[in-house]
């Protein structure tokens, strides 16, 4: 029933999605010719939120907000706690009531539907197991609420025990499992149905390092196998990074960034998401002409940095210089183009990599990190001078002023 190569959840995601096309996806053949760039554009997308906003009376949980998924793909909901993750996946859960917009998956609206008929699987931080039952019965839950006959549940709840690696667990109840087994357990229940979507808030945020770890890489190696279209909501970068396709960075009730993983770490639409993700250094700087008239950022203390970036300017003067610490590197000789000198007010080594905290002249101060063990390494106190090429200065736009 479940099966362990992507080919078939893929075929079967494919027939669920033909069998549930409504009006817009079908096309009569030579009657509406326009529609039909379309149809083939959205066979690539399996969910679409349009204009989704919750409200509690005057506090705005989620703005209205917009959002495509993509067959197979796993994308991350990231942000700060309060951002609105949670508020989003529940809504297209359909266990939070939207105040306004629509929630199509395969072509149909679901926004009405109740949660039970979305074909939607879920998955909590805190597990939800029935207590009372085994876990041959938790996983078995969704298809008896479906009705699905007695030697289907069998096969599928046990081709599902067995990819979650549970099998000789079955008839345990779930408080004579640990955590990660627990949470194993959720993930199966979630997934014997073959739902079209599944859904994943903080699942592994009650585990402890270790097995949070391992369970990443589980669920990696699952959504691969399965071809399954995942989105999972996270506050945990790392998380992040190692698990999406796409991560959608979010803050106060709204989007700020989609992109992959590498793309958000090296381009940064904001000052808030370069903080938000990996380590940085933001320095408020001025678009101004260098010495060879060529366009740059010019900073407070006068330094000036050419970039390759420049077609990243926005119209305005004032900008946000982002270098990444281990972008940085320590030169030898005096300061020439895109360089610093300072000194290095603190040396961190972290055996892996070393961190350096530089006070320039005029007040500013870099973090620059460097691989451990790596000769010419500074120590404290001593007067260094730092390099950043031109490709490592990232430009971003300062953020609206509220109001
Ligand atoms: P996240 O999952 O990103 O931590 P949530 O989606 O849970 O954030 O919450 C977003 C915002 O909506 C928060 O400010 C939260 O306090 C508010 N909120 C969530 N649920 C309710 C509710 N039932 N009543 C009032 N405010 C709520
Ligand atoms: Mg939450």
């Amino acid at each position: 029933m479940i099966a362990s190569t992507s080919g078939c959840w893929a075929d079967h995601a494919m027939r669920v999605s033909v069998l549930d096309a409504h009006a817009p996806l079908v096309v009569a053949p030579g009657r509406d010719a326009e529609a039909l760039p379309r149809l083939l554009m959205s066979d690539s997308v399996k969910l679409e939120v349009v204009g989704l906003a919750k409200r509690y009376g005057s506090a705005h949980a989620l703005e209205p907000t917009s959002l495509e998924v993509r067959r197979g793909e796993f994308l991350t909901l990231l942000g700060p706690s309060g951002s609105g993750k949670t508020t989003l996946l529940m809504m297209i859960a359909g266990l939070i009531e939207p105040s306004e917009g629509r929630i199509r998956l395969d072509g149909a609206d679901i926004t009405d539907l109740p949660a039970y008929r979305r074909d939607i699987g879920v998955i909590f931080q805190n597990y939800a197991l029935f207590p009372h039952l085994t876990v041959f019965e938790n996983v078995a839950f969704p298809l008896r609420m479906r009705r699905r006959p007695e030697d289907e549940i069998r096969t599928a709840v046990h081709d599902t025990l067995r990819l979650v690696r549970l099998p000789h667990l079955a008839e345990r109840l779930p408080r004579e499992l640990s955590g990660g087994q627990q949470q194993r357990v959720a993930f199966a229940r979630a997934i014997v149905f073959e739902p079209a979507l599944v859904l994943m808030d903080e699942p592994l945020g009650a585990l402890d390092k270790k097995l949070r770890d391992e369970l990443k890489l589980e669920i990696r190696k699952l959504h691969k196998e399965l071809g399954a279209t995942v989105i999972y909501v996270t506050h945990d970068q790392d998380e992040a990074m190692l698990l999406s396709d796409r991560i959608c960075l979010m803050d106060r009730a709204r989007i700020v960034q989609i992109d992959s993983p590498p793309t958000l770490y090296r381009f940064p639409n904001s000052p808030f998401a370069a903080d938000f993700i990996g380590e940085s250094n933001l320095i408020p700087a001025e678009i101004a002409a260098g010495p060879d008239g060529q366009r740059g950022l010019r900073l407070p203390s006068g330094h000036f940095l050419a970039t390759s970036h420049s077609d990243r300017f926005s119209t305005s003067g004032r900008v946000t210089v982002l270098l990444r610490p281990e972008r940085l590197q320590f030169a030898p000789g005096s300061a020439g183009q895109n360089e610093f000198c300072g000194e290095a007010a603190s040396v961190t080594d972290l055996g892996g990599t070393v961190s350096v905290l530089v006070k320039l002249a005029g007040g500013l101060q870099l973090k620059v990190v460097g691989l451990g063990g790596t000769p010419g390494l500074p120590k404290p106190g001593e007067s260094l001078v730092i390099r950043v090429a031109p490709e490592d200065v990232v430009p971003l736009p300062n953020p609206e002023p509220e109001g």
